[in-house]
């Protein structure tokens, strides 16, 4: 009975064990994931079990030890045990988890999290919130909320009318906004092509002073996205200066927070970002650092009317839930049937505490820290941000004084193949850099270096 189900959770728990000793990138080719993989569908159906086994079998050297300890590329977090567990029990109670009527569990659990997640971060109560995919559909879902209430206070129904013809709608970011931000903009009809870009400082920091010369000069409904947690340096932009700013001009203030909205989970770490709570909406990710597994972000609206209108949709055969009296998600995201996100949310949560969620947060930047300070006397190397975060550029120049974007390139590629760690190259300010990303919770110095020690052996052995 259910042999498929246990093959699965062994060959679950034994790739998770191997973690920790597993080369942190991939073995396998594309051509020979092809040939395993991708062969024609049969007429006649595989034993499931079997069929399980199969796919570990071939798909396991296709598989990035991302949840691992030394995996640093991107903005990837791990996934915790508790995570984990919960995200398996959501896929066995194949809950459809757009209504309390189909989903009660989930519903109170997902207002539940809500609740938690806001005092956490330090947001306004009584906020929206909606459990989303990721920080794209975060921005996707507060952006839609924006529209709403912009267009509404000029007397414009967005959600009848949509944009043929409808006042114009300013909106202005930072030069250095994340690309997933035009990308929401343009799934709303709002243009990515319309963005008016505010110059930044030298970590990326929108510059308040630049935001309140372009205000001056908008009339009308006006949208400003903020970001705190930069994806290549980690800096925040000025919260409190740009707040002020957004209230004079009665603007929508949205912040990008996909990781660094958690630094406000962490006491010591909130002066940092004073003036975040100031904002109208926040799009955050659970995936990265919090340490849930795929898919899951939070948007977060503090006019819950607002964000209600932008999602909400009613249907003759849906039972929804009378007023307040229970939380229907299909309110406050953009699907419909869904599964039960809050689950693994709940279950990290309450694996953390407060003070486990503030001790991984404050761990990461610490470790950031020590891999500057560690990538920092390796012989040609230069760290070029103020690491305020977990986030860590690093570039290397060749003895020879020759190209230094090639040569970081070379790097990158090499210490990759040599699979002690992961981490990417990324261009920023028209150099060629490594980025180090630290958002993993099972990370330890004793990961950090051996990582390091690895690339140094990479650069003297390129140089
Ligand atoms: C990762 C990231 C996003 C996008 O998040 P997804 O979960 O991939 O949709 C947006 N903004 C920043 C700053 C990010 O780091």
């Amino acid at each position: 009975m259910h042999e498929a189900l246990r093959v699965a959770f062994e060959a679950s728990l034994a790739f998770r064990e191997g973690l920790p000793d597993r080369p942190v990138a991939v073995q396998a080719t594309l051509a020979s994931l092809r040939a395993n993989l991708g062969r024609p569908l049969g007429d006649a159906g595989e034993p499931p079990d079997q069929v399980i086994a199969s796919l570990v079998r071939h798909a396991d050297p296709g598989i990035m030890a991302e949840p691992g300890p030394r995996y640093f590329g991107f903005v990837i977090g791990g996934s915790s045990d508790a995570a984990v567990g919960a995200d398996w029990l959501s896929s066995a109670w194949d809950q459809n988890c757009g209504l309390y009527a189909t989903s009660p569990a989930l519903a109170v659990v997902e207002e539940t999290c809500a609740r938690w997640l806001v005092e956490l971060l330090g947001l306004p109560m009584g906020s929206g919130v909606g459990f989303v995919t990721g920080c794209q559909m975060a921005h996707f879902t507060c952006l839609a909320a924006a529209r709403h209430a912009l267009l509404a206070r000029v007397g414009w129904d967005v959600e009848e009318e949509g944009l043929q013809g409808s006042p114009r709608l300013h909106i202005v970011v930072g030069e250095e906004v994340h690309v997933t931000v035009p990308r929401a903009l343009r799934f709303l009809g709002l243009g990515a092509g319309r963005m008016t870009r505010v110059p930044v400082d030298a970590q990326g920091r929108m510059l308040a002073s630049e935001l309140a010369k372009t205000l001056k000069h908008l009339e009308g409904p006006t949208l400003v996205c903020a970001q705190v947690g930069n994806v290549n340096t980690g800096a925040m932009d000025p919260m409190a200066a740009i707040a002020d700013i957004c209230e004079t001009h009665h603007a929508w203030l949205h912040v990008d927070g996909a990781f660094g909205l958690w630094a406000a989970a962490v006491p010591g770490m909130r002066a940092a970002l004073k003036g975040v709570e100031r904002a109208d909406s926040w799009a955050t990710d659970a995936h990265k650092w919090l340490n849930v597994p795929y898919d899951s972000g939070v948007a977060i609206v503090r006019d819950a009317r607002a964000h209600r209108a932008a999602m909400t949709v009613a249907a003759a055969y849906l039972i929804q839930q009378e007023g307040d009296a229970a939380r229907d998600a299909v309110d406050w995201v953009p699907e419909f049937s869904r599964r039960g996100r809050g689950f693994p949310i709940y279950a990290q949560l309450r694996a953390l505490g407060r003070d486990g969620l503030a001790a991984l947060i404050d761990r990461s930047c610490a470790l950031a820290h020590r891999a500057a300070e560690g990538l920092a006397v390796i012989p040609g190397a230069r760290v070029l941000n103020e690491v305020a975060l977990n986030q860590v550029l690093v570039r290397f120049t060749p003895a020879d004084g020759s190209d230094a974007d090639a040569f970081t390139k070379r790097v990158v590629e090499g210490v990759q193949a040599e699979g002690t760690c992961w981490l990417s190259g990324s261009t920023w300010h028209g150099m060629g850099v490594m980025r180090v990303s630290i958002c993993g919770q099972d990370t330890t110095e004793d990961d950090i270096d051996r990582s390091v020690e690895a690339i140094r052996k990479v650069v003297t052995g390129l140089a």
